[in-house]
């Protein structure tokens, strides 16, 4: 890395757009202007002694690509820089980063208060896979501050949500969990997939830590898997980097160097897919064919007004619901021929499925119907195709 010999930038005082094109960058010897791939599994010293003092301070150099890697590091700096956290550590996925936060963080006895509305495979690692090592998990209503309170035990280590939720965009108040998180001593994670720091940020409203899926809108082109985990440099760096250097779910150079040059577009992308999802939405609402809507920008949502509070527009998701029910739901999904048709969500291509029988299918029909998961919904994760195009797509309507 070469000599800076200029004064950086004090990231903190700059705007998403901005850090998110210049936060994190390194240059090697070459100074080259855009990010480097390094493309190495280790780093050599020029002498033993050398080694030594790089193996004594491993999380400040260069030694090995299982923990440390330039390319892995710019992904992190700029992440950090754009959550306002204190540090990030990168992962394989999004799932990995969240069995990291919790594998370095709770131990067996421990307890954990979880919104029902989480990512299916989240349920599952708590529940099936965390419940095995003797870690026990309450699941809550999101938007329901009581039953946060309620379900807080003495043994209560960790709360964790996803705002806004998949597929009924449920917001929950960020500040107001942050608050009982805090009272019950709780570590108190966010993950921030579908709003991004473009549009939320949970560490200001009193998250400790955020999780990504940069699968998602990180990378935002459907191209590769990663995650990430962002929060003090106490929890990071004491606790989540030293369970990464021994157990492994990093992220690849490859793919650290693709997200890292998604999140310089993020906010283009996610303030366009914002304001298409919410125009569809407003169009949608107006259909006769169509029950309910739901989107936090529309006055109709439950938590509008917590969502206009903390996020800065509503976001690229939205889903509704159809009078004729699944067979409806099914024509106008069917009679698309410019949407995706995949469970898959986060891309510059707009998606839609059909959340009963696709990624809740495995959810008992009782739970997928006191969830608001009906046969009549359709979700709809918004790409950069134009309005109008999106429109005439769903002329099954
Ligand atoms: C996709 C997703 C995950 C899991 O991420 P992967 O990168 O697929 O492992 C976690 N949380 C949310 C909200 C997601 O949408």
């Amino acid at each position: 890395m070469s000599d800076k010999k200029r004064t950086p930038p004090d990231f903190s005082q700059l705007h998403n757009e901005t850090i998110g094109v210049r936060a994190g960058v390194r240059r090697s010897q070459f100074n080259e202007h855009a990010e480097a791939l390094f493309m190495t599994s280790s780093f050599c010293f020029d002498s033993a002694e050398e080694a030594a003092h790089g193996f004594a301070n491993a999380e400040k150099g260069f030694i090995y690509s299982r923990f440390t890697n330039p390319t892995v590091a710019m992904f992190q700096d700029r992440l950090a820089a754009l959550e306002g956290g204190q540090a990030c550590i990168a992962t394989s996925s999004g799932m990995s980063a969240i069995m990291t936060t919790a594998m370095a963080h709770l131990s067996a006895g421990d307890h954990v208060v979880c919104s029902r509305s989480v990512f299916g495979a989240t349920i599952q690692l708590f529940t099936n896979i965390l419940g095995r090592f003797g870690i026990e998990t309450t699941y809550v209503d999101m938007a329901d501050l009581n039953s946060w309170q309620q379900a807080v035990k003495p043994n209560t280590k960790m709360f964790y949500l996803e705002t806004p939720s998949n597929p009924l965009t449920e917001v929950a108040d960020i500040a107001a969990i942050a608050k009982i998180a805090k009272a019950a001593g709780a570590l108190y994670v966010v993950d921030n997939c579908f709003c991004t720091p473009a549009l939320q940020k949970p560490i200001a409203l009193g998250a400790d830590v955020v999780i990504h899926s940069a699968t998602k809108y990180l990378d935002g082109q459907g191209r590769v898997l990663g995650g990430a985990i962002v929060g003090t440099e106490d929890f990071v760096m004491g606790k989540v980097f030293p369970f990464v250097r021994t157990s492994g779910p990093t992220l690849s150079a490859f793919n650290a160097w693709v997200v890292l040059k998604g999140l310089e577009t993020l906010s283009l992308r996610l303030e366009k897919q914002s304001q298409t999802a919410r125009d569809l939405a407003i169009w949608l609402e107006q259909q006769p064919a169509v029950e309910r809507v739901y989107h936090p920008d529309l006055p109709s949502h439950p938590q509008h007004a917590v969502a206009k509070r903390q996020q800065s527009m509503g976001g690229p998701i939205l889903s509704f619901t159809l009078k004729g029910g699944q067979e409806a739901a099914w024509r106008v999904i069917n009679q698309t021929r410019l949407l995706s048709i995949t469970a898959n969500l986060g891309d510059t291509r707009t998606t839609i499925t059909h959340p009963a029988t696709t990624t809740h299918v495995r959810v008992s029909e009782e739970a997928r119907l006191a969830a608001g998961i009906t046969p009549g919904l359709v979700r709809i994760a918004v790409g950069l195709e134009h309005l109008e195009d999106i429109k005439a797509d769903l002329r099954g309507l």
